[in-house]
């Protein structure tokens, strides 16, 4: 290696790896590694695997591959992350040329990996693995920062690890249970990237809604925004993410602070999964739909401009015709502002794994194809509701007389944007007119203020 080694990083997967990646990142830059702007300059290339399914451990596969391919001499690979917390012994013989595994539960570890790998003769036999199944404490990241700042927004982790028992979902099985971070850590991460020119904080987990379950009943979302709406000056969008539906989750006092303050972002991204009570039963999710009726009710009572962004699994086992097309009756008498359909799949370990994967892969992508095709009509007259309506919209890119952002209705990658007609400043949140509607997108211009 050079005097002063430097580390390429690919992350994959969720906002919740690129969290974990930006921890990497600052652990190997205090240890004296250097960012590299491009592989073929760096001597450790690193890729934050995704793993939670099939497609996912595909992707990770082909990029560790193609790094393979093309790494010169003495560069070193290492694979972090979920793929290699949940199956390292898959991706070790997959791909035999990486040097060095990590699962994402001791990515705080890889420090500790690069030493290990540099003293170690070659990867003859094999990736050095560092032990990853001691689960990620409390303590191990007080005074990291777990923020990922992507132009001027930033997500901001809450907690990791799920202790829910979603029959489809290996993320138990690869983080371990909840593991909520302490509120004044996320204060100080709040106010550290308000500081860099942040404007909008959103807030992730792997179910958000569960925060503070294990630091004792004074510890919940709810106060989680209360007092990140008084550590951040008032400019400052609060997102909330994965909620989990549920009276317990999505509580009165929830609501009511969301309903209190302008800066908390009348949006939440709710994932329902499904809406037939017998596939949530075998799910082993909240089955009572007359109760998730009445909080998306509540919901909208509270803040009736709210944007309601869900997801849902289609094919799961077992699902029937008429099972699926409860799911479309529920889908078209909600009229969700946002939607998203994945196909089932089949996960070894997961408690769904028992049941046969009945459901043929042709129906699956069928039912994925009928939902999203319900849906647009209902994503269009929502957003043509809003022609000739004023916006608060978050710049995020500028061209030649346009420019693109999104408004309280849209998280970043999963919801639509806002074309702007005009070149406004990045980074700045500016009120533009509504003047045309799309399925997933709008078009406006700047209003003078
Ligand atoms: S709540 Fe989400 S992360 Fe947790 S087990 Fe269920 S689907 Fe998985």
């Amino acid at each position: 290696m050079t005097e002063q080694p430097r580390f390429y990083l690919i992350s994959l997967g969720c906002a919740k790896n690129l969290v974990d990646s930006e921890g990497i990142a600052l652990l190997l830059t205090q240890a004296g590694y250097r960012q590299a702007e491009a592989p073929e300059a760096a001597d450790v290339l690193l890729v934050n695997t995704c793993g939670f399914i099939q497609p996912a451990r595909d992707e990770s596969q082909e990029v560790l591959k193609d790094l393979i391919a093309h790494r010169h001499a003495g560069q070193k690979i290492v694979a972090a992350g979920c793929y290699s917390q949940y199956r390292p012994d898959e991706l070790a013989a997959a791909i035999p040329g990486i040097d060095g595994l990590i699962g994402t539960r001791r990515w705080i570890d890889v420090v500790t990996l690069l030493e290990e790998m540099e003293h170690a003769p070659g990867n003859k036999k094999g990736p050095i693995c560092h032990p990853s199944d001691v689960p990620l404490a409390r303590e191990d990241t007080i005074g990291y920062p777990r923020l990922a700042v992507q132009g001027a927004s930033a997500y901001l982790k809450l907690a990791d690890g799920c202790r829910r028992t979603c029959a489809f979902c290996a993320i138990p099985l690869i983080k371990g249970s909840i593991v909520s971070r302490p509120l004044e850590e996320i204060l100080a991460d709040a106010q550290l990237a308000v500081e860099s020119g942040v404007r909008e904080l959103i807030l992730i987990a792997q179910d958000t809604t569960d925060y503070g379950y294990d630091l004792g009943p004074a510890y919940n979302l709810a106060r989680v925004l209360e007092e990140l709406v008084r550590a951040v000056p008032q400019a400052t969008w609060l997102r909330v993410m994965y909620a989990y539906p549920g009276r317990r989750q999505i509580t009165d006092e929830l609501i009511e602070t969301m309903a209190r303050h302008p800066q908390i972002l009348p949006y939440l991204d709710l994932p329902l999964q499904h809406a037939h009570p017998n596939v949530l039963r075998r799910m082993r999710r909240p089955s009572n739909v007359e109760e998730m009726q009445r909080t998306i009710a509540h919901l909208q009572a509270a803040m009736p401009q709210i944007a309601i962004r869900t997801t849902f699994i289609v094919g799961f086992p077992g699902e029937t015709e008429q099972e699926f097309q409860a799911l479309l009756n529920f889908v078209e008498d909600t009229a969700f502002d946002r939607v998203g359909v994945f196909t089932y799949s089949h996960e070894e370990g997961t408690p769904a794994a028992v049941l046969p994967d009945d459901v043929a892969p042709e129906v699956k992508e069928e039912r994925r194809r009928r939902l999203m095709v319900l849906q647009q009509p209902i994503s269009l007259a929502k957003n043509q509701a809003l022609l000739g309506q004023t916006l608060d919209v978050l710049i995020e890119g500028v061209g030649e007389d346009i420019s693109v952002g999104r408004s309280y209705r849209d998280a970043p990658e999963v919801d639509g944007m806002v074309l702007v007609q005009a070149e406004s400043p990045v980074g700045e949140i500016v009120p533009v007119r509504i003047s045309d509607a799309l399925e997933y997108d709008l078009i406006g211009d700047p209003v003078e203020t």
